[in-house]
């Protein structure tokens, strides 16, 4: 797609080549190839023509603790030794998110087409939530990632209304995922529907809902006519086609994906990725390939994306 523009707002940057082949492994792949830290993923971005991605700052803090836990388990640790290790594991685990909203906020001061949004787990940093916050607004954070279903809470979880208070009045922008999935105790934290109290709360938020093409677009269209000031849409994931067989985050149809955007508002629909762990050009591509209009096809690669992040 030679000539055209876009902006990936929903990439997931690893700290190096070493730690992107841990955490997004693709087999058989030389060094050389891995594309999705500070220092690959600009010459990347040029040979597709993105011209900014945002960075999406999440970890899976829970499931990281609780696979030690197993592990310590089957070592034979007493329940004393492992009721002492769960502490130590999330003062652990919230210096480990730290260390990445450091890492990335480093990055984008380094490189402007580098947007940081910060990871923020209400539930394990407790108390100090704001305070990691504040931190990271210091160091120039655009706005947060939310991950309900990973961090185990509700969008209106009583430390997020302070959090989204904060993000209203400073200007800052939220992303969320939007996974209908279950988490091991049992709960969908993070189905769409759950964000309208927030979304009745704060009215001038700037909330994004990730995987607009997941399998709860009819709930979010819902949404969409309820709240048409504060709240958006990406479509990382992308569509079900030939090609494409239906995932996490795609559930919708290729072929709905022009009536269902017009439905929602074309303004309103960003395109992202979830690269590296998927493949950053496929939405794009597929956008491409749709019966959009020119114009239409420019708003979701990148125009609404520079109203959004206010970029040039
Ligand atoms: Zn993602």
């Amino acid at each position: 797609m030679p000539g055209t523009e876009i902006i990936d707002m929903h990439f997931h940057l690893c700290r190096d080549t070493q730690q992107e082949k841990v955490v997004f492994p693709k087999k058989g792949w030389p060094d050389d190839w891995f594309y999705g830290s500070p220092d690959t993923v600009i010459p990347f971005m040029d040979a597709h023509g993105i011209s900014y991605i945002a960075t999406m700052n999440v970890m899976v803090t829970n499931a990281m603790i609780e696979a030690r836990v197993r592990r310590a388990r089957e070592q034979g640790a007493t329940e004393e030794a492992i009721a002492q290790a769960r502490i130590d594991l999330k003062e652990d685990m919230k210096q480990r998110v730290r260390q990445m909203n450091d890492w990335t906020l480093e990055a984008q001061k380094k490189e402007p087409r580098i947007i940081v949004y910060a990871a923020i787990d209400p539930v394990l940093f407790g108390d100090e939530t704001m305070d990691e916050l504040e931190r990271c607004i210091a160091m120039g954070a655009q706005g947060i990632k939310i991950h309900p279903s990973n961090y185990r809470h509700y969008p209106d979880y009583p430390t997020m209304m302070q959090v989204y208070e904060r993000l209203q009045s400073a200007g800052l922008g939220a992303l969320t995922d939007t996974s209908s999935r279950q988490s091991p105790d049992g709960n969908a934290y993070g189905v769409p529907l759950g964000w309208r109290p927030v979304l009745q709360a704060f009215p001038h938020l700037k909330l994004i809902q990730a995987h607009l093409a997941g399998d709860m677009w009819d709930d979010q269209i819902d949404l969409a006519r309820e709240f048409p000031d504060n709240l958006w849409f990406d479509i990382a994931g992308g569509w079900v086609d030939d090609h494409h067989p239906p995932s996490g985050h795609a559930g919708m149809l290729a072929s709905q994906a022009v009536r269902v955007l017009r439905k929602i508002g074309i303004e309103r629909v960003m395109h992202g990725s979830d690269g590296p762990p998927l493949d950053p050009m496929s939405a794009a591509e597929q956008i491409m390939r749709m019966d959009f209009t020119d114009a239409e096809k420019e708003q979701l690669l990148s125009g609404n994306a520079k109203q959004f992040f206010g970029l040039k």
